[in-house]
């Protein structure tokens, strides 16, 4: 071993690889054969809409989740729209959801011309808060989208018996394999609606989604919804869409959900592992890290703290070429696209306040200790100079 100069040792100090937020690479060394095994099959079929590998992934998920149904979708959206039309959601009525989250559950309720009816979260959790809940429901409410943030379920029993009869759907695009008191998300509600977003903790190769269901009518409409309402061929007995998932993104996901438990494990390691560094960091005055409520199954989409500075310790860590990230910056009541319904700054003070203080850490299952240790290297001299 060449003993290394003081230069060369500045220039790696200064010099070491990235920590990136995400890398798709390293599962993808992993996974290399048993997908390229999947896309020949369907190749060698020349099936590339819905067909027997839609039917096996929706199958094995069906069992993965212990829901009764799942239905291959085009995307996390379209499950979500497809769901509200099949509920029959349309001008005039009232759908209740959260701010705090991605686009695409307010934009699909404002596209069927439905009022999206926004309420504040939980501080621990982001989740929708039940009480607050409560205090939106009016004759005009036609469903309910709670959202499993981050892979942590929300307060199901609080919200099923605030929601009474009116329809959940459920939003699990983070929250496969969650489990809410044992019971898997998607099967809390009378719809599940998840993303195979490439990021997503089960990711394709392209978008896919999921709806799950425990309700065969409605598994059954939603079959005939995903195909323009067609049932048999060219006879429409309703409007529906094109929400058909491709058979190569089926034969990928099958290739992945075994291993979907495992990944889930190692984003769980993680998390603990970020909590007992930022303790020995000597932290945790400035830095909360994720709240794990009882019963609610994280599976940790994302490892979402709330720090001081926020703003200023992203843009000290990246010059050092780490990785954050902020889910969500804006919250959807403040989006401009929205603004005639009305809201303003301080209408869902909670949300306001966490798109102001959270910061997302790197946690897909192929993080390294290292990386964690660096991160939190990071904040800390960011905190205690
Ligand atoms: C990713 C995501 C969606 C949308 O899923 P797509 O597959 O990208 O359409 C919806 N809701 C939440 C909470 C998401 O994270």
């Amino acid at each position: 071993m060449q003993a290394p100069t003081l230069e060369k040792d500045m220039l790696m100090s200064t010099d070491r690889p990235p920590v990136p937020l995400f890398d798709l690479n390293r599962q993808w060394l992993e996974i290399k054969d048993d997908v390229h095994a999947a896309v020949e099959r369907v190749f060698a079929t020349q099936q590339f809409i819905l067909g027997p590998e839609v039917a096996a992934l929706e199958k094995e998920c069906a069992e993965f989740l212990g829901i009764r149904r799942a239905i291959g979708v085009t995307s996390g959206t379209d499950a979500l729209l497809a769901a509200l039309m099949c509920l029959n959601v349309g001008p005039g009525d009232e759908v209740i959801t959260t701010p705090f989250t991605f686009f695409a559950s307010a934009g699909v309720i404002w596209r069927l011309r439905a009022r999206p009816v926004f309420v504040d979260i939980d501080p621990r959790d982001y989740n929708m808060d039940p009480e607050a809940l409560r205090a939106a429901i009016t004759p005009r409410t036609r469903a309910i989208i709670p959202i499993h943030l981050f892979g942590q379920a929300c307060d199901m029993d609080a919200i099923r018996q605030v929601a009474g009869d009116i329809p959940i759907v459920e939003d699990c695009c983070q929250s496969i394999g969650t489990r809410y008191n044992g019971v898997a998300t998607g099967g809390l509600g009378v719809f599940g609606c998840f993303s195979f977003f490439p990021t997503k903790n089960l990711g394709a190769f392209g978008d896919g989604g999921l709806v799950t269901t425990n309700d065969e009518g409605l598994a059954e409409r939603m079959i005939d919804m995903r195909v323009h309402g067609m049932r048999p061929r060219y006879v429409h007995h309703f409007v529906g869409g094109n929400f058909r998932l491709a058979a190569i993104q089926a034969a990928i996901l099958r290739a992945k959900l075994p291993r979907l438990n495992g990944w889930i494990a190692n984003r769980r390691e993680g998390a603990a592992h970020y909590g007992r560094l930022f303790a020995e960091a000597g932290l945790l005055g400035v830095v909360r890290p994720p709240e794990e409520l009882p019963g609610r199954g994280h599976t940790y989409h994302q490892y979402v703290a709330r720090v001081e500075k926020r703003d200023a310790l992203r843009e000290f860590l990246s010059k050092q070429g780490l990785g954050t990230e902020v889910y969500y910056p804006i919250p959807l009541h403040l989006q401009t696209c929205f603004a005639e319904l009305g809201y303003g700054e301080g209408s869902f003070p909670v949300s306001e306040q966490a798109c102001r203080d959270v910061i997302a850490l790197p946690i897909y299952p192929e993080v390294r200790a290292d990386e964690r240790e660096r991160l939190v290297e990071g904040m800390r001299a960011f905190f205690k100079p």
